[in-house]
């Protein structure tokens, strides 16, 4: 791998802006790249990219790739080179999630067609708005890609992690109606929405329920005037769970506890209660593991499975019947102003890559 070539590629990609919703011109980039490196491309409606290497050799099963275009709101990156690490420079996020893992993607395919690797079909999904929903992975056709294997590259920390179990989550929103009256006067005649909330939150489970599930109420809103007792109060928030009896547990205990608020105030609650994604646990022998044990190996690394809180495109896939896994790419703090990356570890993740594409 060329270490030079993956700074200057990085450099060049954390340049161009892509935040959710405005991939265009950063895809447009991507495509142009693929093409020259001998892939078969095509765009699907929603701008995600599915790319096509053919394979050279026969008895090799292909595999995909998965990286998701799209960054979270940043202005003009600013970055600066310290030692082996590429930083942001305090003022904006840096894009190595998931820029990190389109250019060591582009190294790979380029080292396969400079050293003349014999290898099977190499697959590349490049989804839009991961950030937001994982709207390109879910509007993503499946049936276009031939591979079992599902290699999602979106995690922070150092090659070798790799996301094996992620959670379910449900979507909640809340909305509380009481009856407005005079706050000062006769207040007697109100029913506090604000009331019927505040006390629903306060009987609900929320925060770390357990190892695998969590809870929180995100937003508030409502009432209009300090003397006016409240018609109106809102909310909204979320569970997750890695285990989905967990999960449904938790979900009931969270409306029981708003209806229960509302039915003791005389308020009256509407719920809308929502699966906002699928979870997944892979069993730790299924070929993808053993697969990517073998690749981490070869480059002198070893496999660290990991328990996720959080989803990603791989959710998505592994309930649509692709087993997927997501693996670190070396960056750190993602989402922040103190986002890194590795040089070095880009090199690794490359490295890495061509070698599942060996071992499948
Ligand atoms: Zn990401």
């Amino acid at each position: 791998m060329n270490r030079e070539r993956i700074i200057e590629e990085f450099v060049k990609q954390i340049n161009i802006p892509s935040v959710s919703g405005n991939e265009e011109e950063f895809s447009q980039y991507l495509e142009t790249r693929l093409k020259d490196l001998g892939l078969s491309v095509e765009k699907d409606s929603f701008g995600n990219i599915f790319a096509i290497l053919p394979g050279n050799t026969t008895g090799k099963k292909p595999v995909l790739f998965c990286a998701h275009m799209d960054t979270v709101p940043t202005d003009p990156v600013k970055y600066y080179i310290d030692g082996d690490k590429i930083k942001a420079n305090g003022s904006q996020i840096l894009g190595a999630d998931d820029k990190a893992a389109t250019t060591a993607l582009l190294e790979m395919l380029h080292s396969l067609k400079e050293e003349g690797v014999s290898h099977g079909d190499v697959e590349v999904l490049l989804t839009v708005q991961e950030e937001i929903g994982l709207i390109g992975a879910k509007n993503f056709d499946l049936g276009k890609a031939r591979s079992q294997f599902f290699f999602v590259l979106d995690y922070s920390g150092p090659i070798g992690l790799a996301v094996y179990s992620a959670p379910f989550a449900n979507e909640f929103h809340f909305r509380f109606f009481g009856k407005a009256a005079h706050a000062g006067s006769e207040p007697e005649k109100g029913i506090s929405a604000i009331q019927a909330l505040a006390m629903a939150i306060s009987n609900m489970p929320l925060g770390r329920i357990d190892s695998e599930t969590t809870a929180n109420i995100g937003i508030i809103s409502g009432g209009r005037a300090t003397n006016i007792v409240a018609d109106f109060a809102e909310m909204k928030g979320e569970a997750r769970s890695r285990n989905p009896q967990k999960l449904e547990k938790q979900t009931q205990l969270m409306l029981q506890a708003a209806e229960e608020a509302a039915i003791s105030v005389g308020a009256r609650v509407e719920i809308d209660c929502r699966r906002e994604y699928e979870g997944y646990t892979l069993k730790e022998d299924d070929d993808i593991i053993l697969i990517l044990k073998e690749a981490l190996s070869s480059i002198g690394s070893s496999l660290k499975l990991v328990a996720a809180g959080g989803a990603s495109d791989a959710n998505v896939f592994n309930f649509k019947g692709r087993k997927s896994l997501v693996l670190s790419c070396g960056y750190e703090y993602p989402h922040t102003r103190e986002e890194e990356v590795s040089i070095s570890q880009m090199v690794d993740l490359s490295r890495l890559l061509k070698e599942i594409v060996l071992k499948a």
